[in-house]
């Protein structure tokens, strides 16, 4: 079985030479063990903070050593009563074909209430960020103007039609024509803002938000950030959900910049994590999944085919490669 590793630790994008493709034996599972085939992985952008050797809310990867992952798979052998052969699961296991887990570190997936691989997406850790950030950080009333960035994301589509659903005025920033059409024509945002086609961003905002910003979804930081600050109303929510513009960045250029637009809108910036709702996760998967049951919240996947491609999956969240979530197809279902 093969397994993706951490070759070396990126300065600035990472490449393909940080990671390496290995075959091992494919593992046993011990007492109360599960062997698992995955089906799907999921590539995060927080994976780039695993790969750097810093502190941070993840813990970093050693070199030489596989890499962690979300996955959909499928029971070969269970050691549990928890689970048989068969089932359906999801958990944190390894950039890995098989790998074996804990019983209790896996969750049963139902395949009868939808696509399995929404358990990594919509119906998984992205829409649990969208619910809880928008919901508990941001707050948003009927007649607000929202804000998304990386609206044509995995968590900012979601934190979009949430916010529409609530009775809000949404706008999206995205990377292409395709993710911009996509957010006003089939999702019903009012507004979106190709931010890599715009030399006036601010004007962009500006005209995009005639009553201002009231909440700002921020998964993105950098220049979007920059241009939707100065718009913040009275009693603003910002929500800062990831900061993927600087991910990569080797040195940042500055401080926040516009922090005395907060004084004049004694606006609120308030940063989250998904793992904090760890209690609540239950009560936003039920939401969500009505949601996209009755067609109130849809969703896409960019699914790469194949576990060699794994990297190039990875790699492709920094170049936009992705409209909604962007998924490992490593197994037939
Ligand atoms: P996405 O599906 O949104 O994929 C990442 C997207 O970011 C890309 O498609 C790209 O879209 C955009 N992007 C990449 N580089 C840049 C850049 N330099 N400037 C602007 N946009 C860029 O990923 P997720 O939905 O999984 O995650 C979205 C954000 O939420 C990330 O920052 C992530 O770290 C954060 N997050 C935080 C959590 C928390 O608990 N706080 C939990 C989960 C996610 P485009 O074409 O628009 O550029």
């Amino acid at each position: 079985t093969r397994q993706w590793r951490l070759a070396s630790r990126p300065v600035g994008e990472p490449t393909h030479d940080n990671f390496e493709l290995v075959t091992v034996d494919r593992p046993e599972p011990g007492p109360n063990e599960i062997l698992v085939k995955t089906l799907y992985q999921s590539v995060d952008p927080y994976m780039r903070g695993r790969m750097r050797d810093a502190e941070s809310y993840a813990e970093p990867w050693d070199v030489g050593d596989p890499m962690q992952a979300s996955v959909v798979g499928e029971v070969l052998e269970s050691n549990s009563a928890a689970f048989d052969e068969g089932d359906i699961v999801t958990g944190e296991l390894l950039w890995a074909e098989h790998a074996v887990a804990d019983a209790g570190d896996l969750q049963e997936v139902n395949p009868d209430h939808g696509p399995i691989s929404t358990a990594l997406g919509v119906l998984g850790m992205p829409g649990v960020t969208a619910y809880w950030g928008l919901n508990d950080v941001c707050e948003p009333m009927p007649g607000d103007t929202v804000v998304v960035s990386a609206a044509a994301g995995a968590v900012g589509s979601v934190v979009g039609q949430l916010a529409k659903l609530s009775g809000a005025r949404v706008v999206g920033t995205a990377g292409s024509e395709a993710k911009v059409d996509w957010l006003t024509d089939d999702l019903g945002f009012d507004a979106a803002i190709n931010y890599r086609e715009t030399d006036d961003l601010s004007g962009a905002i500006d005209d995009a938000c005639p009553d201002g910003v009231d909440c700002y979804f921020d998964n993105v930081g950098g220049p979007i950030t920059d241009a939707v600050w100065p718009r913040l109303n009275v009693d603003a929510r910002v929500a800062v959900c990831g900061q993927i513009a600087l991910y990569n960045a080797t040195d940042v250029p500055t401080g926040p910049r516009k922090l005395a637009k907060l004084i004049e809108s004694r606006a609120t910036v308030e940063g989250f994590l998904v793992s904090d709702y760890q209690q609540r996760w239950g009560q936003a998967l039920k939401r969500l999944s009505r949601f996209v049951q009755n067609g109130d919240v849809q969703y896409r996947e960019h699914v790469v085919e194949g576990f060699e491609n794994a990297p190039d999956a990875f790699l492709g969240l920094f170049e936009g490669d992705n409209i909604g979530k962007q998924l490992v197809k490593v197994a037939e279902y």
